[in-house]
């Protein structure tokens, strides 16, 4: 088992988050939330590219071909990294201007899950929304504070969700046949000088990958008991978010943060805002569902 971050490329963000493997193309996703780009690595010709949003870009998830779909300060959009187009789906909060979206991800049955948060720290004003293929919206959670990490279980039965600014992790009952979440129960409850939970992945055996914002740590627990099992620790405090990707699935790519930081924290933190990947975790991860349109995007 390997647990030391590397730095992936020599390039840091302000907000990376939304990492996302996509093993047809090889290449890495992520996103600059703050500065609104998208940045990708081809293994393929060992460059870094990126594409500028011109808005905020919470999060994406794969389409095939270049294309993902994406949640942005206004509503879901697709995007197409060959044509470097940016094509609205559907307005969402568009009318909050103290809202953006965040974190999102694909369920197991190819729609978009993605929520909003306030980025005035109004309590409770976030909402999680599901897209199905046919670009209807489904409110699924009101009065969110800042929602974040999402995971399903190997046998599509259960929910993961953080909501960051409660310092849970919550399982709900999941229909896949619905897209309908139920039954919450709280799985784990982080201390508050663990760091805020963040981001996450699941591995192959269903464990939960947590990224621990301001706890300079990713750490790994029991998906049924809720019990620690494994803590990494990195150079930088803000964590946001993993995922695992590489051609074996076992290499753990992990994004960082600056945002917020003080000089000081800074000058301590000189890598804060990175990439980082740790090579074969002696870990395997699950693949990122795709959106599945059922119809064509013009
Ligand atoms: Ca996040």
């Amino acid at each position: 088992m390997n647990s030391i971050p590397e730095i992936f490329v020599a390039h840091t963000s302000e907000l990376a988050e939304s990492p996302v493997w996509d093993a047809d193309n090889n290449r890495i996703y992520w996103v600059d939330i703050e500065k609104g780009i998208l940045h990708w690595y081809n293994f393929s010709d060992q460059a870094k590219h990126e594409l500028a949003i011109g808005q905020k870009i919470g999060s994406v998830a794969l389409i095939a071909q270049n294309r993902l779909v994406a949640a942005l300060e206004n509503g879901f959009f697709s995007i197409d990294t060959l044509k470097k187009s940016v094509t609205p789906i559907i307005e969402i909060e568009s009318q909050i201007s103290t809202n953006r979206f965040n974190d999102g991800k694909c369920d197991p049955a190819g729609r978009f899950w993605a929520g909003t948060m306030s980025v005035i720290g109004k309590p409770n004003a976030g909402k999680l929304y599901m897209l199905d293929g046919n670009f209807r919206v489904m409110e699924l959670l009101r009065g969110v504070g800042c929602s974040n990490g999402m995971a399903w279980s190997p046998d599509h039965a259960t929910f993961y969700y953080i909501d960051s600014l409660s310092y849970q992790l919550v399982t709900y009952d999941f229909d896949m046949f619905l897209g309908a979440i139920s039954n919450q129960k709280i799985l784990i409850q982080f201390a508050p000088d663990e760091g805020i939970p963040d981001g996450m992945t699941t591995d192959s055996q269903g464990a939960l990958w947590i990224a621990m914002w301001d706890g300079g740590n990713v750490s790994r627990y029991d998906p049924v008991s809720g019990k620690l099992l494994l803590r990494i620790k990195f150079p930088v405090a803000r964590i946001s978010s993993c995922t695992f990707g590489g051609p074996e699935l076992s290499d753990l790519f992990i994004t960082t943060a600056r945002v917020g930081l003080s000089e000081q924290q800074l000058k301590d933190q000189p890598l804060a805002g990175s990439v980082f990947v740790i090579k074969n975790t002696g870990f395997t991860g699950s693949p990122a569902h795709p959106f599945l349109v059922s119809q064509r995007i013009v």
